[in-house]
């Protein structure tokens, strides 16, 4: 089972993967937490590369060909193999992000930048996506407390570019409606933990 989480920064996926992939380990669940871009040392380089906030010239579709780089790599090194080995792998974003920030939020086109996904991925699509939704002014004051983390490219954008990153990911939810779940991730932690935690039950039991 192949489960990817998605959405802006704050929302709460880092900390949703760490604790789950704790309580199926209990559960006896053989269970993979990973994220992109990185997961995997060349891919951690490429995020380096990616993420630099000094690089400022970054054209979008240099960006949008590097995420896809690190994603295929990530796939083929440490997804692929897990799934093999009949291992839940959760991933902290895949394909959706791209859509979003790169097709949807600068301007390239949702299509423009699927496409190149299809040729990383060759059809390795998520059984299940968990996107957590969350108003980007408060994602953003969620992230500025927390007082250890690098700030990266990302952060210069204006708010308006975490807006449209919001309305892109709306978009791809009527694109993928089968395989995209919206989780109201405004709620408090443990509420969203429940919330999301059931709907992966639900796949495991299938
Ligand atoms: O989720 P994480 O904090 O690891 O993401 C790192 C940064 O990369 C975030 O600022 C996120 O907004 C950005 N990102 C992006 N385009 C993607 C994936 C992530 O701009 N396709
Ligand atoms: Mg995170």
């Amino acid at each position: 089972l192949f489960i990817t989480l998605e959405g802006p920064e704050g929302a709460g996926k880092t900390t949703f993967i760490e604790k789950l992939v704790n309580d199926l380990a209990e559960a006896g669940v053989k269970a993979l937490a990973t994220r992109e871009p990185g997961g995997i040392e060349i891919a951690e380089k490429i995020r380096t590369i990616i993420l630099d906030k000094e690089h400022t010239v970054m054209d979008p579709r240099t960006e949008a060909l590097l995420y896809a780089a690190a994603r295929r790599q990530h796939l083929t090194e440490k997804v692929l193999p897990a799934l093999q080995e009949g291992k839940v792998v959760l991933c902290d974003r895949f394909i959706d992000s791209s859509l979003a920030y790169q097709g949807y939020a600068r301007g390239i086109g949702i299509d423009e930048v699927y496409s190149i996904n299809e040729f990383a991925i060759q059809g390795a699509m998520p059984d299940v996506t968990l996107y957590f939704d969350i108003d980007p002014e408060l994602g953003l004051r969620r992230i500025a407390r927390n007082a250890g983390r690098e700030v990266n490219r990302l952060d210069l954008e204006k708010i308006e570019f975490h807006h449209k990153v919001r309305e892109g990911y709306h978009l791809l939810i009527q694109r993928f409606p089968d395989r995209i779940i919206l989780i109201d991730a405004a709620a408090p932690f443990d509420v969203v933990y429940q919330n999301a935690k059931k709907m992966i039950e639900s796949r495991l039991v299938q």
